[in-house]
Parts: C-alpha cells; structure tokens; sequence
C-alpha cells in the first residue's frame, strides 16, 4: 500500500455514517451533468424553501466549518486532536459594497485575536477581493488613471492590507494572502512586497501567493528572493497551481493577448516541483507553505526534508489542503510528524455558494475516471465491512 492510501489514517474522525454520507455526495458531484446543473441553479435555487437546508446537510458539511468562526472551532478542536492545524478562511464571496468589504476585514482582524499564540490557528489568511473590488486592483495593475472614487477605494484597500499586517506583526500570528486573477495580481503583489518589507525584518509574517500555473511565476520567485536578500528582509509563499485556469485563458483568448497559463498541466507541474525545492533550498530567508492534493509534489518535499536531515516539523516548511479533501495526504503527513495546516472555510451557507461550487466541480471525474476522493472512500467504506 503506497503512504498516502492508509484509508485508516485518512478517515479516523469519520464515523461510518459520516462516511456513508461523504460517499453519497462524491457520487453525486462525480457526475459532471449533476454537477454542471447544480452550479447552474444554486444562485438561484438558494432561495427556494429546503434547498439551504440540504446543501447545509451535504456539500456544506463535507467542506466548511459551519456558518460562523464560532460553530468552525469545534473543527479545528477536532484536527488539532490529529496534529493537523487550521487556518480559518471566511470564504464568503462575491459582495461588493464598501461595507462587505469593512465586515470582511473586521472579521479577518478577529480571526487574528483568536490565533494569536493558538497552536492549532498558525496563520489568518484573506482574499485581496474580499477588501476591494477587482476592478481596482486591475486598473491599478495596468497602470490606469483612477477617478477620485476609485481612488478612494484603492486607499481603502491599501488601509485594510496595512492594518491586517501590521496586527499580523504586533500579534505574532503570520498573513497569507490568496491569489486570484492574475490581472489584478500586479497590484496585490505590489502591495504585498511593501509589506513584507515593513513587517518582514525579523521573520516572515506576511507570505504571498504563488500560483504555478502561471509561466512567469518561478522567475518572480526568483526575483524577489533575489530582492529580499539584497534588501535584507524575509519573505514567504504559498505556492498553489491555481484555481483559474479556464477564466485565464478564455480572456486572453478574449481580448487578443497572449495567454499567462503554462502551456500544459506537465509545465506547471515542473514549474510546482521546483519552486517548493528552490523555496526548501533557501528556507534560512524564504518560509514555503505547500498548498497541494498532489502525491507527487508532498513526496518530492518530503524527500527533501529526509535527504537534508531536517527536522520534519521545521517551521519553515508547511504542507496545505483544504477541508473535506485529500484527508489521506493531510492526516497521513500529520501523523508522520509533518507541519500541516488544511484551510476551514465558513461563512453563511447561501455566500459561500461560489466556493462550494469550484470545489464541487474540482470532484467530478475527468475523462470517465471517478475522483481520487471517492475512490478513496470506496476503499475505506470496503476496509470497515461497510456496504457501498
Ligand atoms: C491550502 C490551499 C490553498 C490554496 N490557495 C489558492 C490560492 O490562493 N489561489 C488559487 O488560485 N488557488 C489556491 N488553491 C487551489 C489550488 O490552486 C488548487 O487546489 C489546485 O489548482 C489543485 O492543484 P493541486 O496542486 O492539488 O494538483 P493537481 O490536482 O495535480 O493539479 C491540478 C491543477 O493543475 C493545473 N493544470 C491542470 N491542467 C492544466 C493544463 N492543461 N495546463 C496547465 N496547467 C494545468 C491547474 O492549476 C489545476 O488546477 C489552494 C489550494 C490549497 C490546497
């Protein structure tokens, strides 16, 4: 049996008819017509009576925390008893008003109160679309002229990242800022530097986003540590493939420019690999944050982590998922004794719609094969006696 396949392991906080339930939900998002008409009709099924109660019992419960950072804790009490940590992520999406955008950043500086000194919270992360609009941070990215509204906003922005990371520095409790859409990815990793130059002297608090699917992100990694050692500063990545290939593309297809996606999945896998060994290489002054449901790329830093003699629990070196998948690799690596956190999503059921849904999407099977994750459910249904 290869490591990550230790079902028992995997699965331990489940109770068999968690697991009956788990397994109904990834048969059903496994089809691709179900899913595609679910994420069709959700935005505007939510309303009608039931519908909320039942994604609540379902694709709700299998991948969030509950409805508020409350009701999340008890999840994160229930990993940390497995030795895998959680970062809190208020994953409502799509609100657009200078007050969802204040509620937003209130919650994260919240969040920052509750990890700090918390063994089982190591890091607060946000989305830079949670504290502003997107066009903003495109127009600013393309070196556009901002009305004075608009200008106002980009300060508002600025404000929020400012105040997060300097709590962040105060508080002792490490920053992580997603990535998103690499049009506004300019102004956010703008921002981002600079913080890192203010709050980074003596240690990483504020890490970035970099996401592989991207052919110019191994030379910005590259370049910046090229920077932060000249400058004397310490920086830190989450290093992801990326969340959004088909967008990126059809845009660039779109508006006539040449596409910022690498040309196939094996480049953006070369490119994964060696950005987390050149971050492990040069962990004295770059902390690495491995976000991954990939075998591949958690063996290739395991393996590294064991040839160099480090200690397996180095601080520098984290391995990430998301809730409600690739249990097998989070719990497996935190039983071995690796640093893992796995990100809680929350927030209400009917605002955290357009998550649920990329993760839905994320299970269906690709070319005929089913998931991974109900494979292994299978497996694990099988090794308890239970019937399918
Ligand atoms: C803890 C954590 C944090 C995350 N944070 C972010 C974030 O801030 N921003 C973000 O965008 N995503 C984020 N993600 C999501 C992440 O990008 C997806 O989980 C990831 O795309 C799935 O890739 P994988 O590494 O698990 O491996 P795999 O499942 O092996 O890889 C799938 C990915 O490979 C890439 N790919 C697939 N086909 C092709 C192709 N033909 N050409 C080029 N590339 C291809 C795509 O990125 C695709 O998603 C996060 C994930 C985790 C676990």
């Amino acid at each position: 049996m290869s490591l990550f396949e230790n079902t028992a392991i995997a699965f331990k906080l489940k109770s068999n008819n968690e697991l009956r339930k788990a397994h109904a939900l990834f048969k059903a998002v496994d089809k691709n017509w179900l899913t595609n008409l679910g994420a069709w009709s959700l935005p505007w099924a939510i309303h009608i009576p039931g519908v909320k109660s039942l994604m609540k019992a379902t694709v709700f419960a299998q991948f969030c925390g509950g409805e508020t950072r409350k009701e999340s804790l008890q999840t994160v009490e229930q990993i940390y008893g497995q030795n895998v940590k959680s970062i809190l992520d208020y994953s409502v999406e799509g609100k657009e008003s200078e007050e969802d955008y204040e509620r937003c950043f209130n919650e994260i500086m919240a969040i920052i109160d509750i990890a700090e000194g918390n063994p089982m919270i190591p890091f607060v992360v946000f989305k830079p679309t949670g504290f502003g609009n997107i066009d903003i941070y495109t127009k600013v990215s393309a070196g556009d002229k901002l009305s004075p509204n608009e200008e106002k906003q980009w300060q508002n922005i600025q404000r929020r990242f400012k105040a997060v990371c300097e709590k962040g520095h105060t508080k002792d409790v490490t920053i992580m800022i997603d990535a998103e859409e690499s049009w506004m990815q300019d102004a956010v990793d703008d921002l981002v530097v600079e913080m890192m130059q203010l709050y980074n002297q003596k240690r990483c608090v504020v890490v970035n986003t970099l996401q592989m699917y991207r052919h110019d992100r191994l030379t910005y990694l590259k370049t910046q540590a090229k920077l932060a050692k000249e400058e004397g500063y310490y920086i830190g990545f989450k290093v992801v493939r990326g969340a959004y290939m088909e967008k990126e593309r059809e845009r660039a297809k779109e508006k006539g420019y040449p596409s910022p996606i690498q040309p196939d999945k094996a480049s953006t896998d070369r490119d994964y690999n060696r950005a987390v060994l050149f971050i492990a290489e040069n962990k004295e002054r770059i902390s690495l944050f491995a976000g991954t449901h990939n075998e591949q790329s958690c063996k290739i830093l395991m393996d590294y982590i064991g040839k160099n003699d480090l200690d397996k629990d180095d601080n520098q070196l984290w391995f990430g998922q998301l809730l409600g998948m690739s249990d097998n690799i989070s719990f497996v690596l935190a039983d071995l004794g690796y640093n893992v956190a796995k990100y809680v999503p929350y927030g209400p059921v009917r605002d955290v719609m357009p998550y649920l849904i990329r993760r839905a999407q994320e299970n269906t099977s690709v070319a005929g094969q089913s998931s991974r994750e109900l494979d292994l459910i299978e497996k694990e249904l099988k090794r308890r006696k239970l019937e399918n």
